[in-house]
């Protein structure tokens, strides 16, 4: 189990205000934790309701020993703990249901009983309805967190019922300083601070050995690398490459899709040509510096501008319902024509 001091949370006015709600004698009735995706809202999550379900707990945390917390799991088997999270895409009203039902009953060894809800966004129509009228009118000592990437997501009776808890994002240096500290190799830690722009759970996550979906996203960086240089001859080949990398970030912990994978990797094309009209201090792949200066030399700016229209029109062709094939083999025609 994690505790909430071992946790690194940004802003610092959030940081505060979570380890002083730990010394109040209620939690919250409902929290929203919102936060951009790999920003670590479910882990402080779980470190805060560790906490609540802890009868000694201190604002640091939960103490990690006592009945309650040496139940405690991740998976969210704790008895006085429920987790909905969405499956494969969606959280149903079938879900919301069985909290009710669960809902019945007294908490059995923590002095609260919490539901977290994971992706709150994910909830569809009935399921947020039922969530809605549990919200108004919950049984005593129940509690809420939800997480999602953005409040107004949320239907607006549902925040209305929540108290805003934003996380942020750690400066890129900041955030490779504490990966090497963590024992991470100097260089590896600035470019994964880099991809993960500041993402702390997303960078934890890609720094440990067999992170593929970090290998994956910096040989997709490799391959970005050479289109300073590489010859128009090699435009479907370069394309095949792309698609096969972003097939590789299909599935994992978010359920990617085919299209959305595809979009993600995209959207690093994206960042790529957008840094590379960037000043050198203000990049964010500062690593790749010398691949950058070089894309810089062989396109001028104004057909930069013109390629990054065509990357965003591709990513909306793809997330519509084009042929990914066409889509991206056209793409790297015209970027490298
Ligand atoms: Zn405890």
């Amino acid at each position: 189990m994690q505790r909430l001091s071992e946790l690194v949370i940004r802003p610092e006015t959030t940081a505060r205000w979570l380890r002083q709600s730990l010394t109040r004698a209620h939690p919250p009735q409902a929290l929203l934790l919102v936060g951009a995706p790999g920003v670590g809202k479910r882990t402080v999550a779980n470190a805060l309701i560790a906490a609540w379900l802890c009868p000694q707990r201190t604002p640091d945390g939960a103490c990690g020993a006592c009945e309650s917390c040496l139940k405690w799991s991740e998976e969210g088997s704790h008895p006085d703990l429920r987790v909905l999270r969405p499956s494969p895409d969606q959280i149903k009203i079938e879900s919301v249901r069985e909290a009710r039902q669960w809902m019945n009953f007294a908490p059995t060894i923590a002095p609260f009983r919490f539901v977290l809800i994971e992706e709150a966004h994910r909830l569809n129509p009935a399921a947020a309805n039922a969530l809605l009228k549990t919200l108004e009118e919950p049984p005593p000592r129940y509690h809420f967190v939800l997480t999602s990437p953005a409040s107004d997501l949320l239907i607006a009776t549902i925040l209305s019922r929540c108290q805003l808890v934003r996380l942020g994002v750690v400066p890129i240096a900041e955030l490779a300083a504490i990966l090497v500290a963590r024992g991470v190799e100097p260089a590896k830690a600035q470019r994964i601070a880099e991809l993960s722009e500041g993402a702390i759970g997303r960078a934890l996550r890609w720094s440990q050995t067999d992170a593929v979906e970090w290998q994956t996203l910096e040989s997709m960086l490799a391959l970005f690398a050479t289109l300073g240089s590489a010859p128009s001859i090699s435009a479907l080949r370069l394309a095949e490459q792309f698609r096969a990398l972003c097939k590789q970030l299909e599935g994992g912990a978010d359920e990617t899709s085919a299209r959305a994978a595809l979009a993600t990797g995209l959207e690093y094309l994206l960042r790529w040509y957008r840094d590379s009209l960037a000043p050198p201090e203000k990049r964010q792949f500062a690593s790749h510096h010398a691949a950058l200066e070089q894309l810089a030399r062989r396109t001028p700016p104004a057909q930069r501008l013109e390629h990054i229209a065509r990357i965003t029109e591709a990513r909306r062709a793809i997330l519509g319902n084009a042929n990914a094939q066409i889509i991206t083999e056209d793409l790297f025609i015209h970027l490298l024509a």
